[in-house]
């Protein structure tokens, strides 16, 4: 796939109507207000530069899963208010997503305004990739700009569909994480340790057969480690097991041994009596694990061997946590990678969702070379995987 895909920089703006897709997907509060503004701040360089262009700026998003209803619990007036605060000019919001209202503000819009869309995702033509509604979404601008990586391996209208009818380029955002995601992959400094962890191996084998041929390291955790532990043979009592992975799982280790990677699985875990956040646990042996036992996280040894292999990295990528970090007692693990990724001097790539939320909650953020914004694009990038939303723009 070729990712050197043309960017905002690429194209005239002055005059021009432009059609943002960001990533306005902010966690909420019950009350209705925002949690955490993170992914609005991020998406404010590229708001900024097309308004200094002088492009009229139409930005729009989802928000939760409405499933294709109106749900005004899900709407996107609270970004819009958020934004024209951040922004410090008002931010027009429309009530609908291709409606009377929207097609009419859009219309008025002038050079160096923005406005807002309601929630992509209250039309049900939004996740089937409708063309229909791709060309109503087009008809409001002259470019489409692409910037919301959290969705980029999904083939949406606002995210593929569109890009049809426009000529499409990505923003700041996308640009930023392709060229440093593309360099750990095409360049890596060695040696290129691969932390993968989260629950389920069957989403990140694709990322080691991948990388195979260009990792030196593999460090296991979370529950993917103790479905390889059981395919080697191991005791993981009542741990997390896919058990439909377990041939792959036991081949692809042996193949990485046989290319001379180290990979390295959980020598010993926290091994709890049951899962919840007030669980006990004993530590003992990842692979004895009492039957009615489940390893919610690695243990110290472990902790310590992977913060090693850590400290002496020249390239760190790292998905998923190494156990059920969201429980207190059972986030040691996470934390002593984060801790050992911040204090290490290699490129350190952490590929979003809860491993990316782990940095930023302990204050790590600005010690990472590049925190990924999309969980699950990030993964699929790593797994080699076509990302439709990126494959649909123009390319350089
Ligand atoms: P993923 O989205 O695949 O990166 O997985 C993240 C989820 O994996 C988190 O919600 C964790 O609670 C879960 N997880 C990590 N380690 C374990 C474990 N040992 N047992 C069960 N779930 C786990």
């Amino acid at each position: 796939m070729n990712y050197n895909k043309k960017t905002i920089s690429d194209v005239e703006l002055a005059g021009k109507k432009v059609l943002v897709r960001c990533d306005f997907n902010v966690p909420m509060n019950s009350d209705g207000t925002i949690e955490s503004d993170r992914r609005i701040v991020e998406t404010l360089d590229t708001i900024r530069y097309l308004k200094e262009q002088g492009a009229a700026v139409i930005l729009c998003s989802h928000l939760g899963r409405p499933k294709g209803k109106v749900d005004p619990k899900y709407s996107l007036a609270p970004v819009a208010e958020r934004l024209s605060e951040l922004l410090g000019v008002k931010v027009i919001f429309a009530s609908d997503v291709t409606g009377a209202d929207a097609a009419a503000k859009a219309r008025a819009l002038l050079p160096g305004q923005i406005m807002l869309l309601e929630n992509l995702r209250f039309d049900p033509r939004e996740e089937k990739n409708d063309p229909g509604f791709a060309k109503e979404l087009a008809s409001m601008a002259d470019v489409y700009v692409s910037d919301a990586f959290g969705t980029v391996h999904r083939a949406h209208a606002s995210t593929e569909g569109v890009a049809h009818f426009l000529p499409a380029v990505c923003g700041f955002l996308i640009e930023k994480e392709l060229r440093n995601m593309v360099a750990v992959i095409d360049k890596p400094d060695r040696p290129f340790v691969l932390i993968l962890g989260g629950a389920k191996i069957s989403d990140k084998l694709p990322v080691i057969r991948n990388l195979i041929d260009k990792v030196d390291v593999i460090l296991t955790g979370g529950g993917m480690g103790y479905t390889m532990i059981h395919a080697l043979g191991g005791k993981t009592g009542a741990s997390l097991c896919e058990k439909e992975m377990l041939d792959e799982a036991h081949d692809i280790f042996f193949e990485c041994l046989e290319r001379g990677i180290k990979i390295m699985l959980p020598i010993d875990v926290c091994a709890a009596d049951h899962f919840g956040p007030d669980a006990e646990y004993i530590v003992t042996y990842a692979d004895r694990i009492p039957d009615d036992r489940e390893g919610l996280d690695i243990g110290p040894k472990t902790r310590l061997m992977y913060a090693r292999e850590i400290a002496s990295a020249g390239t760190v990528v790292w998905n998923g946590p190494m156990g059920v970090a969201e429980f207190e007692a059972f986030s040691g693990g996470t934390r002593a990678v984060a801790q050992a990724a911040a204090d290490s001097s290699a490129k350190t790539i952490v590929g979003g969702g809860d491993s990316a939320a782990m940095v930023q909650s302990l204050g790590f953020a600005d010690r990472m070379t590049h925190i990924s914004t999309g969980g699950g694009a990030s993964l699929e990038f790593f797994a080699g995987k076509e990302l439709p939303g990126i494959e649909c723009l123009l390319d350089k």
